[in-house]
């Protein structure tokens, strides 16, 4: 049926027909839609309500100037290669030619780092990376390849890693010298580079000798820094089109879930359209609202321990801010893509790969958790102004008159339908976090509960995947119980 942005749900959906369920899907993100498609192929009738007037929720890419102008991906974009799930919709989705390698941070020769005070760039950049780990390595002699290791390894925690990990690192990778001074790092030293990955992968003892806070990171860190990151080209939202465009119950944008009632017989969804109040009621309802939103809605019979972990959930802050300039002024200064760690407010810039008609878009500044606050918390104007002048220190094209066309930022922690970049399970045993996962799953009666917050390595698409897909075999559970056909059928139409 598709998208539906105005307009009032009708209630006689709640029905069942033929003996099936309606079942509720609160947020069209990609959690909610891949669980609507999947509920729809098992047969049920699927109603999404969504409360932004855009579907994605946090894969969301700008095109500057309308459709087919330059993009901007404000929230994800990329994709592990080992990401099975995710590159399993794209593949059902028939997006696989759109698939293509992403180039991270520091992965080409001439993007920037910061070592010091002072912007290199990749290719210059292993004196001064060893340098500075001299300095903290304290004394003894370390072989070149260590200190090389050690050196690439911080400069990716510098790019990359929130405040609190860049300030512990000293202390976190103290213990790595004695192995990496035993072990042999050389295959895994590429001219001045060192493939970080492909070391830790190989070498389980320099991953045991990281200190806790590192080693909790090391995960995503080595994600970031390998070569099998992919993306889409043309746009990480071709995930959402193609999903939203093989539903066919209704998407009901602009409706915003202001409260739910749980009932041991159905589930009462208390809506805001317009400016005009609704109730709904579904036998079943699947919530896919971040729990950061959840906590602000009121919720009744929902018992202590799930207000509880809904309360308790750590979010980490993500900024970004695209800018659409009249050239890509940085092809003139050798780089064709991959992204520079100015750090700053900045933290990271990344650079497009493809250069289209009517300018380029340059994601100028990437921030997470406390730099993403700090860079949230400036005005519109000030967190433009800040990350020109930085990404201007290393580009100076970008002051030439008329190159900024125009400007978008997003600020996840305030947005109202996210208040929050992702979900974070730091510093957590695997058990604590299966256990947080089981408990943030849990359902209350006919409410479940599915998203990227309801897996054990959220904060990817692949996590709000993976999570739909466990709600889905539940929610199957739930509705195929002959008690609750009978219930479906008491519910008013
Ligand atoms: C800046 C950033 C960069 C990222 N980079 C990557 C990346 O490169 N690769 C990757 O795999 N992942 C990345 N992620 C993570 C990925 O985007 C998320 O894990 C995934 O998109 C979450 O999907 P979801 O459906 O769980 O949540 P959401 O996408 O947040 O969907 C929830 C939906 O619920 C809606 N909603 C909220 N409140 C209400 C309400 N009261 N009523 C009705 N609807 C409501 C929202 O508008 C939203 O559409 C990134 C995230 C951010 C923020």
């Amino acid at each position: 049926m598709g998208v539906v942005g105005s307009g009032m749900i009708s209630r006689t959906g709640t029905r069942p027909r033929d003996g099936r369920i309606t079942i509720a899907v609160l947020g069209a993100g990609i959690a909610g839609l891949v669980a609507g498609y999947e509920l729809e192929r098992l047969g049920y009738d699927v109603v999404i309500l969504e409360a932004d007037s855009r579907l994605g929720g946090r894969v969301f890419t700008h095109h500057f100037g309308g459709p087919g102008g330059p993009l901007a991906e404000l929230g994800a974009m990329r994709i592990p290669a080992d990401h099975h799930l995710t590159v399993r919709y794209v593949n059902e989705l028939g997006l696989r030619d759109r698939l293509r390698p992403f180039r991270g941070v520091l992965s080409e020769p001439h993007n920037y780092l910061r070592t010091g005070s002072r912007l290199v760039r990749v290719r210059d950049a292993a004196a001064p990376l060893i340098r500075e780990v001299e300095r903290f390595a304290g004394g003894g002699s370390h072989r070149r390849e260590t200190l090389l290791f050690v050196g690439w390894l911080r400069a990716m925690v510098h790019a990359i890693a929130p405040q609190e990990l860049r300030d512990s690192f000293r202390d976190d990778v103290n213990g790595i010298f004695g192995p990496a001074g035993r072990l042999d790092l050389a295959p895994f030293l590429r001219g001045d580079r060192a493939d970080l990955a492909g070391a830790f992968d190989t070498y389980p003892e320099l991953r045991d000798a990281c200190g806790g806070r590192l080693e909790g990171f090391l995960g995503d860190l080595l994600r970031e820094s390998g070569a099998h990151m992919l993306t889409l080209e043309g746009g990480m939202d071709q995930l959402v089109v193609a999903l939203a465009a093989r539903l066919r119950g209704p998407i009901h944008t602009r409706h915003e879930v202001v409260g739910l009632d749980v009932r041991p017989d159905a589930v009462t969804c208390h809506l805001v359209h317009a400016g005009s109040r609704s109730t709904v009621t579904w036998p079943a309802v699947l919530c896919t609202i971040p729990f950061s939103v959840l906590r602000g809605l009121r919720l009744t019979g929902v018992d202590a321990d799930k207000l509880d972990v809904i309360g308790a959930l750590d979010y980490g802050s993500a900024t970004k801010v695209a800018l659409h300039c009249r050239e890509a002024f940085w092809i003139a200064d050798g780089i064709t893509g991959g992204g520079s760690a100015l750090e700053g407010l900045s933290r990271q810039t990344y650079y497009p790969d493809a250069v289209v008609d009517g300018g380029s878009a340059l994601l100028a500044g990437y921030a997470i958790a406390e730099d993403a606050d700090r860079l949230g918390q400036l005005s519109e104007s000030d967190r433009l102004t800040a990350v020109v002048d930085e990404v201007a220190a290393a580009h100076p094209g970008l002051r030439r008159p008329g190159m900024v066309r125009d400007a978008i930022g997003v600020v996840w922690g305030e947005r109202r339908w996210s208040r929050g970049g992702v979900a974070r399970r730091w510093g957590v045993t695997n058990a604590q976090r299966a256990r947080e996962v089981e408990r943030a799953t849990r359902p209350q009666g006919g409410l479940f509960f599915a998203g990227e917050h309801c897996a054990t390595s959220p904060a990817w698409i692949n996590a709000a995947m993976e999570s739909a897909l466990r709600a889905v075999t539940r929610i199957d559970a739930f509705a195929r119980r002959p008690a609750t056909a009978r219930i479906g059928a008491e519910v008013p139409g």
